[in-house]
Order: structure tokens, then sequence, then C-alpha cells
């Protein structure tokens, strides 16, 4: 389906420096590394309410990312899905009396409209899970194929006995998986699973419930399956990055692992998986489930979306934060004072301000870093009334639109 429109992004001059990431499954910083195209498959958003706080966290994460990368001079390749039919949209949708599929065309036309308004560059290919479901039940019928699947009343699980490197990617312990995986969206309790791990590959039809045609019967895919079809056939294995918030890492990663190695005998099915923090309101995770949400437009209606990106920017993208309104005061007032600064003749060293910018967000994006540095150059040069480099304002200006997506 449609992405979203990109802004241009300038070239910067000078030597860029490569990417050093958190690798999740790695426990570790390491360099990303990637070839000439670099790939990366970012989990989008299940579309039954608007955009949050926690989320643009996560998107502008790994915008950071591709920003970054694009830098160092690689074609950036980025997937995004949204899961456009799963069961807590057709909750929402039964709730407030709204079709389902006008349900998600609605909440996704208003994630684009928060996307690109916080500057964070779309996905070559943005996929609604509904474009694809003939082709995730091929991949589920491969891996039925290949043993590693039984049925249960017409339901397709993925059995975790045959996925011998599951766990690799969270490192979690089987009470915890146990835990998270009834919390979010699995079925451990359920009678017939041969191990409560099983996870759901294909949901046979249910009364009342959307379904389609397949040579698994009538039904839809589960949640895991959908994202490792997509970037198995937009990406390849062995991309670069897997991203997703910190909640995704199990079961959601850990799954789509699985099912990447099952089908394709590669491991790992991608070089990192990366994953955001999540960002708390009144002490508690903002979650749709809890309500205590910041919605991204609803702030856009008060706020400069650029100040809203100085926000996310202000926290290190693997922090847990809270927000405050008093974020939005603060990024209001670094905002004013870096556009002021830049509207001088002239200031401190930009190639020297450029270097630093580059080498904090290339040590695991450390963006709070890159906010101290532009400070200390704003302020210098507010204390001056500009400074010796006439080039550096203009300077400022491209570094902050293409290594921060902050128009100045
Ligand atoms: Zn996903």
């Amino acid at each position: 389906m449609r992405s979203w429109s990109a802004q241009n992004v300038p070239q910067l001059p000078g030597e860029s420096i490569p990417l050093r990431l958190y690798d999740t499954s790695a426990g570790q910083v390491r360099q990303s590394d990637p070839g000439p195209t670099a790939r990366m498959y970012v989990c989008g958003i299940t579309p039954y309410d608007a955009t949050h706080l926690g989320h643009a966290n996560t998107y502008h994460a790994f915008d950071l990312v591709g920003r970054m990368w694009r830098d160092a001079g690689h074609d950036v390749h980025y997937t995004q899905n949204a899961t456009d039919v799963d069961d807590p949209l057709l909750e929402r949708a039964a709730q407030t009396g709204i079709a389902w599929q006008e349900l998600a065309e609605r909440e996704i036309e208003l994630f684009r409209g928060d996307m690109e308004a916080l500057r964070i560059l779309p996905p070559r290919e943005y996929v609604g899970v509904t474009e694809v479901v003939g082709r995730v039940a091929e991949l589920i019928a491969k891996l039925s194929a290949k043993g590693v699947t039984y049925e249960l009343d017409g339901d397709v699980y993925f059995s975790v006995a045959d996925a011998p490197k599951f766990g690799q990617v969270s490192g979690y312990g089987e009470p915890e998986m146990l835990e998270l995986f009834a919390e979010r969206g699995g079925d451990p309790d359920r009678p017939g699973k041969r191990n409560p791990l099983d996870w759901l590959l294909w949901r046979a039809e249910r009364p009342g419930e959307p379904a389609w045609d397949s040579p698994l019967g009538r039904g839809r895919p589960g949640w895991h399956v959908e994202c490792t079809a997509i970037a198995l056939d937009n990406l390849g294995p062995g991309y670069d990055v897997a991203g997703g918030g910190s909640d995704l890492i199990f079961p959601h990663h850990e799954c789509g692992a699985s099912e990447g190695h099952a089908l394709t005998g590669e491991w790992p099915f991608a070089r990192f998986y990366t994953h955001a923090g999540m960002v708390a309101l009144d002490g508690e995770k903002m979650s749709k489930s809890r309500g205590n949400l910041v919605f991204v437009s609803r702030l856009r209606q008060e706020h400069d979306p650029m100040a809203i990106r100085l926000v996310l920017l202000a926290h290190h993208y693997r922090a847990d934060w809270e927000y405050v309104p008093e974020l939005m005061a603060e990024a209001e007032r670094r905002l004013a004072t870096w556009r002021s600064a830049v509207a001088l003749p002239g200031g401190p060293a930009g190639e020297e301000l450029l270097a630093r910018v580059r080498e904090r967000l290339a040590d695991d994006l450390d963006s709070p870093g890159a906010l101290a540095a532009i400070d200390a150059w704003a302020g210098d040069a507010l204390a001056h009334g500009g400074g010796p480099d006439a080039s550096a304002p203009a300077l400022v200006r491209s570094l902050a639109d293409a290594l921060l997506g902050v128009a100045l």
C-alpha cells in the first residue's frame, strides 16, 4: 500500500562514521557493517488507534539508523508492515461499530500524517498484511512441508521443539518466556498444544471474523509469520536490522527468527535485532490497553513537530522514559535557541560540530550526546553574536536535517 512522502535529505561534507548498534541477541554493541544496500525491517502498527508517543519513539529510532547509513553512502532498503487484520483491531471495530477495514484505513492514514510531520523517512515498501495473506499461507505450507508444524482443530502451530535456535534472540529463560507469551497474545494454556510455547501460524475461520481462502483452508495468518514473510519477500534472509519496540523481543522477534531459520536454513535471519525503549505516562508504560496514551496528532495541534522530534532525540533510543509536559517545553526552548543561532551570520567551526555529531550518533545512536554538542555550538554562537565560520550556520542546518531529521 501507499507509503508516505519523503523529504529531501541533504548530503553532508566530510567523513562519515560507520554505525555501531546494540544487538539484543548478542547482548552488545557491534558495528552494523551493511553492504552497499543496507536492509532494515521494522514492525509496523496495528492500526486500531492513533499513533502515540511510544510508536513515534520506535520509528524515530530506526529513522536515525537509516539516516546514519545514508550518510555513510549506503542505499537504504527499508520495509515496514501494517498489521491491518488482527484480534485487537477486530475487537475495537466491533466495540465502535465501524467496519474493521475502515478503522484500519483511517488509523493508517493518521499514522502516515504523523510520520511525515515528524520527518520520519518512509519505508520503500509499506505492506498491509491483508495484501499478502496468500503469500503468508504459502510460506506456512512450506513450513508444514518441512515438518515443523502441526494442526489443532484446523489451526496450524509452529512446534517449538523443532526450533533449535529458539531463545537466542531474547536470551530469556522458560518462566519469563511463558509469562510474556501469555501477556503478548500467545495461548500457552490451550488444550491440545504439544508445548505451551508453540505459536499460532494460521487461524482457521471463526464465525464473524474475516477469512481468506488458502491451501490451508479458510482463515488468516498469525502475527509473527506475517512479518517473517514480508521481510523475507522484500529484503531476503540475513538482512541487516530487524527493529521494533522492546516489547517485541519476545515472542514476536523470537518466533519470527525461528520461522526465518526454518524457511531458509540461514541463521541469523536478521543480523541485528534492535529494540527501542518504552515510553511511560504517569508511571506506567504507554499502551492502548491501559489507555494512558499521548497521541502525536494531539501534540501536533499545540506544538511544532520538530519540538516533538527533539523530545524523542533527548532520550537514548534504548532507554525507557516517562513523558511529562515539561519535556515539550524544554524542546520548544531548544528549538528556538538553535533557530536563533543558525540565523546569525556566522558561528563557531561547523565542521568540528559535524564530526562530533556523527561520532555521537555512530556510538549506538547517542542522540542526547548529539543534542548536547549542538547546544554547546548554539550557546557559543549566541554568546558571541556569531563566530568566525561564515558557512557554519548553513552546515548546522544541513546536519540537523540530514542526521537528526530536524528542520531548523
Ligand atoms: Zn513484526
